[in-house]
């Protein structure tokens, strides 16, 4: 108890009722889903906050042009190819040895969210991609559970709080599912300023659930842009629809949508990845053999990765290929069908 009281001094002279309020947030489980700008500030905060169990959930390794803003992440681990998962792993582990962390080298689908978030009080979006938000609504209100949502593209960035029964869900909010190209960070960029703000507010109202703290749970969509000094309010009770087909018809669409998540395009990256129905197991070595043949392989004891043709491959250990260098879904099956089999 005495490094308790040593290493959250600041935080227990804060709290609302002390020492008791962080043995609440001890109890508690959160799940990030997305490891990036957001994800990588959110874990900062919540493991040096002392929340018991922390899950990380990424599909992506570090690359060079994350490091600007992804604050986990150093040079080497982009030149190792670290999936971000374990990278904040590492990393974290150093910061906070009292903290539970899991990681998931996962891309987050219909087949695999509900055993991944089981059992987590809170879930933190810090993804990029409106579909991967939809999916978390539909978890969330179906086992009910909170979710924080934050977005950052540019200068701008937007975040609300979403407590099934109490609050409008996502789809209350837009209900309008995006299937056009919308701006991405990797098509106008992002501030890495930005990205904090978002995940402070999110991080802070994560704590204000966690310590089990109601009275200043904001009620509001946040939306700024902090390079034009823009700084907007949506109060809660404009947003409600009393005709939603999520929180208040149960129709959970994202959710039963297994079979469509085989092959995704990564928004504005020129990649593509392709995710087998069944997991598979994938021997690096035997592939290694394979590949090597047809161009320059690399592997890490977490991905195997080919240099083919204009194309880079990278395959994980459970048989998802990404591939850069097309936007081509057809392409990618080629590849995918030639280099690791149906
Ligand atoms: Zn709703």
């Amino acid at each position: 108890m005495d490094k308790i009281n040593d290493k959250y001094s600041r935080q227990l002279l804060f709290w609302p009722e002390g020492k008791e309020s962080q043995i609440k947030l001890r109890k508690k489980v959160v799940t990030i889903i997305g490891i990036g700008a957001l994800g990588t500030a959110l874990a900062n905060h919540l493991v040096r906050a002392g929340v018991g169990e922390v899950r990380l959930v990424d599909r992506d390794f570090v690359e060079e042009s994350n490091l600007q803003r992804q604050m986990l992440f150093d040079e080497k681990d982009a030149l190792e190819h670290l999936p971000k998962a374990v990278a904040a792993h590492n990393k974290l582990t150093a910061i906070n040895s009292l903290v539970k962390i899991r990681s998931y080298i996962e891309d987050i689908n219909a087949s695999n969210i509900e055993d991944i978030v089981e059992g987590s009080h809170l879930i933190l979006d810090g993804t990029d991609n409106m579909m991967t938000r939809y999916l978390i609504n539909d978890v969330s209100v179906k086992l009910n559970i909170p979710w924080i949502y934050g977005g950052v593209v540019h200068s701008r960035g937007m975040t609300t709080t979403i407590i099934p029964n109490k609050t409008p869900c996502f789809r209350c909010l837009f209900p309008d599912v995006e299937t056009g190209h919308a701006e991405t960070c990797d098509t106008v960029g992002v501030l890495s300023t930005v990205v904090h703000v978002i995940a402070s507010y999110q991080a802070t109202e994560a704590l204000k659930l966690l310590i089990e703290d109601h009275s200043f749970i904001r009620e509001e969509m946040i939306q700024l842009d902090i390079w034009k000094n823009d700084f907007d309010l949506f109060p809660f009770q404009l947003s409600f629809n009393h005709d939603c087909p999520c929180c208040q018809k149960s129709d959970f669409k994202f959710l039963s949508n297994v079979s469509t998540n085989l092959v995704s395009s990564l928004c504005g990256r020129n990649a593509i990845q392709v995710t087998p129905i069944n997991s598979k197991e994938i021997t690096f070595s035997d592939f290694h053999k394979k590949w090597a043949k047809l161009g320059s392989v690399k592997q890490t004891p977490y991905l195997l990765r080919l240099t083919y043709e204009e194309y880079h491959l990278s395959l994980f250990k459970n048989g998802r290929l990404l591939v850069q260098g097309t936007s081509d879904i057809t392409i990618a099956r080629r590849l995918y069908s030639t280099l690791v089999g149906d």
